[in-house]
Formats: C-alpha cells, structure tokens, sequence
C-alpha cells in the first residue's frame, strides 16, 4: 500500500472536468468504471463518465468546447457503439453505454481518455434529481465525494483511495451503485445484451471486492436497502463462483440471468416494467421473497 500518491491522469482529467460542470452550474456524478476506481478496484482505464441531468446535453457541449473540450462529432467514432470493438476481447471495458456526446481528450503520453455524457434517466432513474454544491445530508446516503476521507483507502488491486489533492466530484457509494446495477441488468438483460455483460462485469468486480473484505460470507459490508436486498443476496449466493476456468465465467453468467430473469418477472408483476426507465419513479414495490 502506497500513501504517496499524485493521482495523475485520468483522475486529474475526471475533476478538472467536474470543475468546467460545476462553474456551468450543471449537476454532475461521475460514473463507470473511474467512478468504480474511487470506491472499490481501480483498474486505470481511461474512460471517464459523467452522469448529467437529460436537459442539460447541450449546455454541458458548450460549457466544455469553451473550455477546450472537443466534441467528437466522427459518424464512424467507435464510442457511437455498444461494442468499442472485437479487437478490445475481454476488456472489461470493451462494452459501454453509448453516450450523448463525447470528447477525446489528449495525453502527454499514451492514447489519452474519453470523456462521455450519460444522461441521468439512462442510468439512474430511480434516484433523486442531481445536484451541485456540497451534498446535503440526506444525499450522503446515496452518493459522496471522492476525497472523502471515509472511502477506503488506496490498495494494490484494490480502490484509488480518496482523491484527497484533487478538487472533489460526486460518485455513488458501493451500495447505491450496485443497486443501479441490479436496476440496469433487469432493464437490459434480454433487449441490449452488451450493456448487460458490462453491468454483469461490473456487478463481478464489486462482488470480488467485497467477498474479500467479508471473508467470502454472503453479507456484504453496505448492501443495498429494501427489496433490493434479498435480490442482491441471491443473486450473490447463485454466482459465487471464482474466476478460474473459462466455464466457470459462463455458468456465473447463466447463474447471475436466471436470477436477473426471476426479478425482473417479479418487478412486471408488481407493475414496474424494466424496460420502462419511468416506471420505478411511478410505482413502489412489494415485498420480494
Ligand atoms: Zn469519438
């Protein structure tokens, strides 16, 4: 474990964007897999995902290209698609949710990263309206800052620790983005099957992450809340299976879809339609058994 650490590139990149959001006065969360590197593995991609509210896309185009951004307007531009390409194989960020807009950004060294605009009800439409500013007390019960000093800290293989020397952006704790997950595989499991591997890879990484830290017992630190938990928890339970052969990865997946199927069905019968975005603000649900 490091304690020195300058957090360059894509991180210093994700708050600088943050910083050209908030002086736009756009309500922004950083999400993906760089959100994901703050609060459980950090794996380096350069990809930095910026959940918006749905009205704000062109502001946000705006407030950015003033600042230098380019927006990426190539018709034949791989971020345009699900599938990033063949050529990326198992990369766990091969599949992606084709954003509203998108900027390549250069590097001094290497490849440089993606900034993508994600709208709010694409991703998170079950939770409350963005905002800017330092969180409220209510909202720290569903996301918080990546220089809280509360994340876990820096870990080989493990989380990038908080940002503490960087200006802060809002992520989503361990808990509430898992329960995005869940709410996305029900969504996408039959309709967009490569967004489905992804939220499935992601939901992987946080498993692996917290079957670490709980000694492989199926109670989580922070589960997610309400009806969500007995799915989380079997869901757990059905695709505990370690990464050590080929067709252990397939029969995780087949496990991780049934169960994704079974609540999914249970979800339409207590009305809440998946495949509507909306329906989860419209409706509350039952008791899951
Ligand atoms: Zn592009």
């Amino acid at each position: 474990m490091s304690t020195d650490v300058s957090y360059p590139g894509v991180k210093a990149v994700a708050t600088a964007i943050g910083q050209v959001l908030n002086r736009a006065k756009i309500p922004n969360l950083l999400f993906g897999w760089t959100a994901l590197a703050v609060i459980l593995v950090d794996f380096g991609f350069p990809d930095i995902d910026f959940i918006i509210p749905d009205k704000e896309v062109s502001h946000a185009i705006k407030a950015l290209t003033k600042a230098g951004y380019k927006l990426c307007t190539s018709p034949d531009c791989s971020e345009r698609d699900e599938d990033r390409g063949a050529h990326l194989g198992k990369a766990l960020n091969r599949f992606h949710p084709v954003p509203a807009a998108h900027f390549h950004i250069s590097a001094a060294a290497g490849p440089g990263y993606v900034l993508s605009l994600l709208k709010k009800d694409d991703i998170i439409p079950h939770l409350p309206n963005l905002k800017l500013g330092l969180p409220e007390r209510k909202e720290y019960e569903h996301l918080t800052l990546s220089n809280d000093p509360r994340l876990p800290p820096r870990a080989e293989g493990g989380p990038s620790g908080p940002w503490y020397r960087l200006d802060p952006v809002r992520v989503l704790l361990a808990r509430t983005l898992t329960e995005a997950l869940l709410l996305l595989r029900c969504r996408h499991i039959d309709t967009r099957p490569a967004l489905d591997n992804l939220w499935c890879d992601m939901l992987w990484e946080i498993m692996k992450a917290n079957l670490l830290i709980t000694g492989f017992s199926h109670e989580f630190d922070h589960p997610p809340k309400g009806y969500l938990y007995l799915f989380w928890r079997n869901y757990i339970i059905a695709t505990r299976i370690a990464d050590t052969t080929p067709e252990n990865s397939v029969a995780r997946k087949q496990k991780s879809d049934a169960e994704v199927r079974q609540f999914r069905a249970y979800l339409i019968a207590d009305g809440k339609d998946p495949s509507d975005k909306y329906s989860w603000l419209r409706k509350k649900t039952g008791n899951y058994a």
